[in-house]
């Protein structure tokens, strides 16, 4: 397939590494990164669109995106589809559907889960909002990129459920982070605290697969000195989408909100940007209850 792909970060250029080595044909553009191997770069996102069938998106956030749709859009071939995989709020998401599908183009929102390990390794999991014809035009690249691509529905239902998952995960680590360092102070041991807890009614995937406890459980960020993984500020990213989803909607998230507020003060005050977000049990470790 002839490919446009815009947005070569951390997660963009493995993807469209991965896209090339499978023998399809991918034209990049990014304002800083370089090129990916086998990817051919176009001066412009424009150019790296117009003749696409499928142009990729794999942006910072919903106000870049909108910009740079603002532009493919009325460049882009008609009967293409925009495959959007960049994790931005759902409003924008819908209105960069409604554009594109106003201009004869197919849309799809198909953020992903699985971090720079999933999108090098060719595993990612999409989330894809957006029609049933889209999609399908798509699925072959969802393939080559990932193991999974569920369709949640219409537009805006993949960053819906993506941010519904990351809410729960934030919750989740918290709470297994705050119960470690509660289970130190009772002088409870970790790795029976995590034997109890994997098998028990408290299980959840921020104990059995991303243990925050160094030394416990499967190899995690934790073994590494908590170098991300996934990084708490990009949890603090998707933990605000979800509460300013929340408002919109008007849906009580309490649980997600306090998360929301525990990471903002992790990442902002108290030297979390840059470590992994399971970095929160060195955190309740050193605190007491005031
Ligand atoms: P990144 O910052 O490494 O990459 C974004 C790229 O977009 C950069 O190379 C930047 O130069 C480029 N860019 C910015 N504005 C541009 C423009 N106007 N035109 C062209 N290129 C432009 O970020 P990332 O980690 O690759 O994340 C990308 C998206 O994936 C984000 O929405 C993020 O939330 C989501 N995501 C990231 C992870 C992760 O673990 N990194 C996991 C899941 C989802």
């Amino acid at each position: 397939m002839k490919i446009g792909f815009i947005g070569l970060g951390n997660m963009g250029a493995p993807m469209a590494a991965n896209l090339v080595a499978a023998g399809h044909s991918v034209a990049g553009f990014d304002t800083a990164a370089p090129a990916p191997e086998g990817v051919i770069m176009a001066a412009s996102a424009v150019e790296a669109a117009h003749t696409a069938e499928v142009v990729i998106t794999m942006l910072p956030n919903g106000t870049i995106l909108k910009a740079v749709a603002a532009e493919l859009i009325p460049a882009m071939t008609k009967g293409a589809v925009l495959l959007d995989c960049s994790t931005v709020d759902v409003a924008s998401a819908r209105e960069v559907a409604a554009m594109a599908e106003a201009a004869g183009l197919g849309a799809l929102d198909a953020p992903v889960s699985g971090g720079v390990g999933g999108a090098a390794a060719g595993t990612l999991t999409f989330m894809v909002g957006g029609s049933d014809a889209a999609f399908a035009i798509a699925r072959p690249l969802f393939d080559v990129m990932g193991q999974k691509a569920v369709h949640c529905g219409p537009s805006g239902n993949g960053q819906a459920a993506k941010i519904c998952n990351n809410m729960i995960l934030g919750v989740t680590m918290i709470a297994t982070c705050e119960a470690f360092a509660l289970a130190d102070k009772l002088g409870l041991d970790r790795q029976a605290m995590f034997d109890v807890v994997s098998t028990s009614s408290g299980q959840s995937w921020s104990m059995n697969t991303y243990c925050p406890a160094p030394g416990v459980g499967p190899k995690s960020p934790a073994d590494n000195g908590y170098k991300p993984g996934f990084a708490a500020d990009l949890m603090l990213k998707d933990l605000r989408l979800s509460q300013a989803a929340a408002e919109g909607a008007d849906a009580d998230t309490p649980m997600g909100a306090l998360a929301a507020e525990l990471y903002a003060r992790f990442v902002e005050d108290e030297d979390g940007r840059g470590r992994d977000f399971s970095a929160m049990l060195p955190r309740f470790e050193a605190r007491g209850r005031s």
